[in-house]
């Protein structure tokens, strides 16, 4: 959006006196609507301090790739190895070992618990 925003000023400083500029997303599918404001001052700092130098690191192949939500719209997405190595990553607490088994009193089964199944019992 704020890529956007710095066009519409590039395109329009010109005719208008701006001195901060709104942007807005319609998403109809989500019944979403949603928008921010930002000073003229503040976008430029920004282009100048965070866009462009991120921009010339992307543009010379370097640079970090950084996983997120945003990823669900980036076109590259199925491929990328950030994105895959950060959901391996998480995909470990799916299969961490419990920190405490427990024998259970009565069939003398061991049950494991863990923090995101209720329980699993292994005889
Ligand atoms: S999927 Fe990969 S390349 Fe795309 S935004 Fe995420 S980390 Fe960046």
């Amino acid at each position: 959006m704020m890529c956007y925003a710095l066009g519409a000023l590039e395109a329009f400083e010109d005719l208008y006196d701006i001195n901060g500029i709104e942007m807005t997303i319609f998403q109809l599918h989500r019944e979403n609507v949603s928008t921010s404001t930002i000073s003229k001052d503040e976008l430029l700092t920004w282009a100048t301090e965070v866009l462009m130098p991120t921009a010339a690191l992307a543009y010379e192949g370097k640079g970090e790739f950084k996983a997120g939500d945003h990823c669900q719209f980036c076109k590259v997405k199925a491929t990328c190895r950030k994105r895959t190595e950060t959901n391996l990553e998480l995909a470990k607490y799916d299969f961490e070992m419990p920190a405490t088994l427990s024998l259970t009193p009565n069939t003398g089964t061991a049950s494991i618990k863990s923090n995101y199944s209720d329980e699993n019992s292994y005889s």
